[in-house]
This record gives structure tokens, C-alpha cells and sequence, in this order.
């Protein structure tokens, strides 16, 4: 990675806070005022502190003196209840911190266009980018942390120069003692234990950034072979049979025995801030020994030469938390620059503003005309000059064999994506003009690889955390679940799967998939589409669901798709695909006449599995 100019880090820390205040709302704040209070109190405990040793030993005042005790106790109660207070709330915010950092990419990919899910570059920017926010926060956990840097350094410098001003203005009578370049070079000298400290910070991180590089390949094969292989119930057949957890233990040795390489980088990266420590250290004593001295010389008591030397040495550690902040900024605006590359994807497509129609009879039509499209990057294109329309009430069932482009034609239809060339039109308007969540709302579709999820089964119909129980049972008996429900003890409340709820249910394959089926139900969209997701079952029983499905679908206008003809030989009318073209359309019996027609050559082709 190259480094970045002053005005770009400014830029992105910017927007980094922007981020941070819009997730982790309150966060910053509650860091900036703990860190306040945290730094003020040493200041208040020295001053107090050599207020008191002066009253005792210089001015002999003990009354003075106890009145400056009493006054330190107090301020230092207030510092540790303030401190105390702001730490609880703090420590929530932070616990769920890291939530919202990983809810900022659940946000950016649900916001991204669905083609650029599938793009491999985009996917595995995102997946650098996620692996960078266990790295290193993405530069994210830096900026939180480094707010109360900033406030340390910037309280602990301002204060500690203004406490140690009257040092560098006190005079001792002794000319060499007095002269002014003395107290510049004890400056100079803090200053340049800081500087020290600064260029390691810059040499251990590189040597950090590095060691990062090197360690996301062993993070992720530590991931896989560490965790998910032997972990994953849908991998635990497969692991068990093929015996891989030897395969694994053997990749997690040679891991390991890489990872010994990394001992070099750790001891490089202590290395230089001990170096850079003993530099300060250093011009620390020279700022005490010069302390010491205009004591010596009778400049002021020993109440302000503890206060003096107190400060000196906070004024380093100022100086010291500056400069690593510089450092680390420089580091981590790297990372956050990378996050909002993959932020910054920009959806490409046109979205429309349209409404559609709201029509009680359902009479939306569509048409596909001359349709034709390409996913990215493939060499040919999935659907050709396609040209169809589908009228409304009308049941069409879209046949061809496996890779002919039936769901192709349907995830467009969806606006998954949009078409090469060609359009289609919904009541005569290209869909692109429509508003997208609202034309999506008109289909109900069941896709072959369809998902369920671990929420309460009435959630899952419903598609909601909200629903109508009467019509979410309905639903449920039509698609072939009545009997499994009723011996369901939670009924519509209980959960799917086990991921948050112990007992919750597990299913089967077949009744994820009525689950399936009375979602689509339980939408009510106008247009219903089935897209085989009865690849599972047998050619006879996939026939016997899309025709019961048939009979309670109603007057929806609804597409039934299949490599296997025998299952929509009800419909009105079939459209069959090849190669990604529409071949022929007609009712099964017209189709079946055709001599030399490829559904007549599939059909007899397929005919024997249902003889
Ligand atoms: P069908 O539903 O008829 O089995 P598809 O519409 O799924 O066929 O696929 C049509 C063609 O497009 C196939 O050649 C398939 O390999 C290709 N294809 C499908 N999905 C993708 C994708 N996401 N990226 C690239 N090619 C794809």
C-alpha cells in the first residue's frame, strides 16, 4: 500500500468519524469525555500535590495545607465517580461496537446491485475488506481508540506547558543557569524524545503491516481448516467419510510450523518502541536533572521542583502520544481508504419511480421483447432475442433442459438484472421505470435453491416478524403442512432450525419446501412462479405438487418451470427453451404434434419415467 498525503488522511479520518458517529451514535463522545477526566486528574493531584509540600516545608502554613489535601481529595472523588459513570455507559457502546462495524457491510451488501454479488472481484474486495476488520479494525476500532489519544495528548501537552512555564521563566541569579538556550535545549531535548518515538512507531508498523500481509493467507486457511471444515454440519458426511480431519490436522501443523517465521516480525515490532522508550527516558532525566538544578540554585522550593519534574515528564509522554498517533493514523487511513473503496461500488442501475397499478382483477400483462442477456463475463449469452407475453390469469409453464436459461429469463423478469439488449414491459412500460421494491412485490417466486430462516415458522411465511395467524395456518394446509403443524406443539410460533432457539424444529427437505410454497401463497402477489424448486423429488411427485399448487393458486397469472415436461403438461400454454432460446410455444398436445420438435424429441426422451 503507498502512503498517503496529510490532506488525504485528513479527509478520510473525517469521514471515518461520519461513519462511526452515524453507527456507534454517543460513542465518541462518551471516549472524548472519559479521556478528558482521565487526563485533567494527574494535572490537578501534581498541582495540589506541590501546593501542599510548599504550604508544609516552605511556607509552613498547615492550615493552607490541609484546606489543599481536602481540596485534592474532593477533586479526585469527582474524577472517579465522573470516570466510573462514563465507563459503564462506554463499555456497553463498546461491546456492541464490533456489530456495527460488520452491520456497515450487511448494509452495503444488501445495498449493492445483485449482478455485483456474483462478481468475483467485488466479492473478494468485500472479503479483504472483512478480513482487514479483524486485522485491524479496518481502521475503524483505531479511530474509536484514538480519539482518546487525541484528547491525552492534546490536554496533557497544553497542560503540562503551562505548568512548566514558570519553570522556564524562573530565575536563579546564576547566569549559565538563567540563560535562555538552556531551557530550549531541555525543550528540544523532550521534543526530540518524542521525534524518536515517532520514527519507530513508522518502523514497527510497517514491519506490523507486513506481518498483517503475510497473515490473512494463514488466517484464512487457519479459518477453513481450523474451524469451518470440521465444524460444518453440512461438511460433517463428507469430512467423516473421506476421513479429511486427517488432511486437516496435517495443514494446521504446516500452518503452525509457517507461522514460527512470524517470531522475527514480533520481536522487530517490541523492538522499536523499546528503543524509542529509552530515548525518552533518557531526555526525561535530563529534564529532572535540570529541575534539580535551578532547585539547587534556589529558583523555587520542593513543592514546585516535584511539580516541575512531574510535568516535564508528562509533556514527553504528550509528545509521545502525538507523534504515535500520527503514525498510527498513517496506517490505518490505509485500511479505512480500502473500506470505502469497496463503500463507494456504485449502483449502476436505473431506478425508476414509477408506481404500479394496484388492480383487484390482477390484469397486469407482460411481455418480454426481444430479450437477450449476457452475465458478465460469460463468453455467450445466456438468453437470445427472446420474445414472449404472458397475459394475465394464464398459466405458462417454461420447460428445456438444464442450462437453457428458464431461470435466467425469471431473474430477470425479477429485475435481478437487467437485460443485454431488449426490454420488458409491464402493462406496456419498460420495468426499469418502475419503482423496483414496489414492482418486485408483484411476484411470488420459489426458486430451486429458495432459503428458509431460523426465525418462528409464522415469520417465515409471513416473511415478517408481524402476521395474520388465520391466514399464515391457511396458507400452510393449502401448501401440504396441516398435518406436520398440527403436531407441531409451538404451532406458528415455533422456531425453524436450532441456530437461536433449542427447540426449535428441524425439517425436512420436502417440508422446507411447502414452507416455501405457503410464503409464496401468503404473499399474494398477482403473478406466482415456481422455478423448480421440486428438483429434489421425483418426476412424479414434482407433478403432483405443481398441480395441486395449480388448483390453489387461484386466478394468479403463474409460471411453472421444469426440465421435466410431464410436470407442466397442464398448463395453458409452454414455452420451450434451448440454448438460451425460445424454440417453440403451444399447448402440450400442439407440441407434442410437431413432428421434429424438440419438445416432441424430450418428451419421448423423458417418457419412460412415467410409464
Ligand atoms: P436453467 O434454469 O435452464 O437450468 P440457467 O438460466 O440457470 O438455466 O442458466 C443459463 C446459462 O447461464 C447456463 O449456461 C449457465 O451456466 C449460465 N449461468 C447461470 N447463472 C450464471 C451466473 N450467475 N453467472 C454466469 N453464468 C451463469
Amino acid at each position: 500500500m503507498k502512503k498517503l498525503s496529510i490532506r488525504r488522511r485528513a479527509a478520510i479520518t473525517l469521514r471515518g468519524y461520519g461513519l462511526l458517529r452515524r453507527y456507534c451514535p454517543g460513542l465518541l463522545q462518551n471516549k472524548a469525555l472519559h479521556e478528558l477526566v482521565r487526563c485533567t486528574q494527574p494535572f490537578l493531584s501534581i498541582w495540589f500535590s506541590a501546593r501542599i509540600i510548599d504550604e508544609l516545608f516552605s511556607l509552613k502554613r498547615a492550615e493552607t495545607a490541609v484546606a489543599y489535601a481536602a481540596g485534592l481529595i474532593l477533586v479526585n472523588f469527582i474524577c472517579a465517580v465522573l470516570k466510573s459513570t462514563l465507563e459503564r455507559a462506554g463499555n456497553e457502546k463498546q461491546a456492541q461496537m464490533w456489530d456495527w462495524f460488520r452491520k456497515i457491510f450487511s448494509d452495503k451488501q444488501m445495498a449493492l446491485d445483485f449482478v455485483d454479488l456474483e462478481d468475483a472481484s467485488i466479492q473478494r474486495q468485500r472479503q479483504q475488506v472483512e478480513e482487514n476488520l479483524y486485522m485491524y479494525g479496518n481502521g475503524m476500532s483505531q479511530l474509536v481508540w484514538g480519539i482518546p489519544s487525541l484528547i491525552c495528548a492534546g490536554v496533557t501537552l497544553f497542560l503540562s506547558l503551562i505548568m512548566a512555564l514558570p519553570l522556564f521563566l524562573s530565575k536563579t541569579g546564576h547566569a549559565g543557569m538563567d540563560h535562555p538556550l538552556l531551557s530550549v535545549g531541555v525543550l528540544l531535548c523532550t521534543a526530540l524524545g518524542g521525534l524518536c518515538y515517532s520514527g519507530a512507531a513508522f518502523r514497527e508498523n510497517a514491519v506490523f503491516m507486513k506481518w498483517c500481509a503475510g497473515n490473512v493467507w494463514f488466517n484464512r486457511a487457519f479459518a477453513f481448516f481450523g474451524g469451518e471444515l470440521c465444524v460444518s454440519p453440512e461438511r460433517a458426511k463428507d469430512v467423516r467419510i473421506y476421513a479429511q480431519s486427517a488432511v486437516a490436522e496435517k495443514s494446521l501443523d504446516e500452518l503452525i510450523g509457517a507461522e514460527k517465521e512470524n517470531q522475527k516480525a514480533i520481536f522487530k515490532m517490541a523492538l522499536y518502541p523499546a528503543l524509542a522508550t529509552a530515548a525518552i527516558g533518557l531526555s526525561n532525566a535530563l529534564g529532572c536533572l535540570f529541575v534539580a538544578l535551578k532547585a539547587f540554585f534556589g529558583a523555587f522550593g520542593a513543592g514546585s521542583a516535584v511539580q516541575y519534574a512531574a510535568v516535564l515528564s508528562r509533556l514527553g509522554d504528550g509528545v509521545r502520544e502525538l507523534m504515535f498517533l500520527n503514525a498510527d493514523n498513517a496506517v490505518y487511513c490505509l485500511y479505512l481508504q480500502e473500506m470505502f473503496a469497496y463503500l463507494d461500488i456504485p449502483n449502476r442501475r436505473y431506478q425508476g419511480s414509477l408506481t404500479t397499478e394496484k388492480r383487484e382483477d390482477n390484469d397486469y400483462a407482460i411481455e418480454f421483447r426481444d430479450l437477450s442477456f449476457r452475465y458478465p463475463g460469460a463468453p455467450a449469452d445466456a438468453l437470445q432475442r427472446v420474445s414472449l407475453k404472458l397475459r394475465a390469469g394464464e398459466r405458462l409453464a417454461v420447460v428445456g433442459m438444464n442450462g437453457s436459461g428458464k431461470t435466467t429469463l425469471i431473474k430477470l423478469l425479477c429485475r435481478l438484472y437487467d437485460p443485454s439488449e431488449g426490454e420488458i414491459l409491464l402493462n406496456g412500460v419498460p420495468i426499469q421505470k418502475y419503482e423496483e421494491e414496489e414492482y418486485r412485490s408483484l411476484f411470488s417466486v420459489v426458486f430451486q435453491d429458495f432459503c428458509l430462516f431460523s426465525f418462528g415458522l409464522g415469520q417465515n411465511v409471513a416473511a415478517s416478524a408481524q402476521y395474520d395467524e388465520e391466514r399464515v395456518r391457511d396458507c400452510l394446509r393449502k401448501a401440504g403442512f396441516g398435518e406436520r403443524l398440527s403436531g407441531m406443539p409451538q404451532g406458528t410460533k415455533g422456531c425453524l432450525y436450532k441456530d437461536f432457539d433449542e427447540s426449535g424444529v428441524e425439517i425436512s427437505g420436502g417440508e422446507a419446501q411447502k414452507i416455501a410454497l405457503a410464503r409464496a401463497l401468503y404473499k399474494n402477489a398477482p403473478f406466482i412462479i415456481l422455478d423448480e424448486p421440486t428438483a429434489a423429488l421425483d418426476p412424479v411427485s414434482e407433478y403432483e405438487v405443481y398441480s395441486s399448487f395449480n388448483e390453489i393458486a387461484g386466478g394468479k397469472t403463474a409460471v411453472y418451470i421444469s426440465h421435466r415436461l410431464a410436470s407442466c403438461r397442464f398448463c395453458d400454454r409452454i414455452a420451450v427453451f434451448h440454448e438460451g432460446k425460445l424454440i417453440q410455444l403451444g399447448t402440450h398436445a400442439q407440441l407434442l404434434a410437431e413432428e421434429g420438435g424438440k419438445y416432441r424429441e424430450l418428451w419421448n426422451a423423458q417418457a419412460r419415467y412415467y410409464q
